[in-house]
């Protein structure tokens, strides 16, 4: 497991943020999700253990943190080895993917306390949609 995600966070170094973004993008929209998942908020409270049953039998892998918030407002806090940019993919595109009735866009605002990609531990977006 660790070489194969060595690799690919090689590979995602290699291609640049935009397209790491990109592939974050794709991994939602081929994904066949259980019915209960049915809205933009159960699709991001999905994502930690989703994570885990596609990484069984691994060591301290990180997270998905999903905190709700007030209204249309959410805050995620990825511990996990991916890079910034693919999470920011798979939360935009679980966004297009379960749309929520009256919402245009989702915003995402990285927290300034830290990145991942600047070697912090964690990275924190507010949500709002
Ligand atoms: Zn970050």
């Amino acid at each position: 497991m660790n070489s194969v995600l060595s690799s690919f966070n090689d590979i995602l170094a290699q291609v640049g943020p935009h397209t790491t973004r990109a592939i974050g993008h794709a991994i939602p929209k081929s994904s066949v999700f259980p019915p209960a998942i049915n809205s933009f908020e159960s699709a991001l409270l999905s994502l930690d253990q989703a994570y885990r049953m596609n990484h069984r039998g691994t060591g301290d892998i990180g997270s998905y943190r999903y905190v709700p918030g007030v209204g249309r407002t959410a805050q995620m806090v990825c511990d996990n080895p991916y890079p910034c940019d693919f999470d920011q993919g798979i939360m935009e595109a679980l966004y297009d993917r379960f749309q929520p009735k009256g919402s245009i866009v989702l915003r995402i605002e990285h927290d300034a306390v830290g990145c991942r990609a600047k070697g912090a531990r964690s990275c924190s977006y507010r949500l709002k949609w």
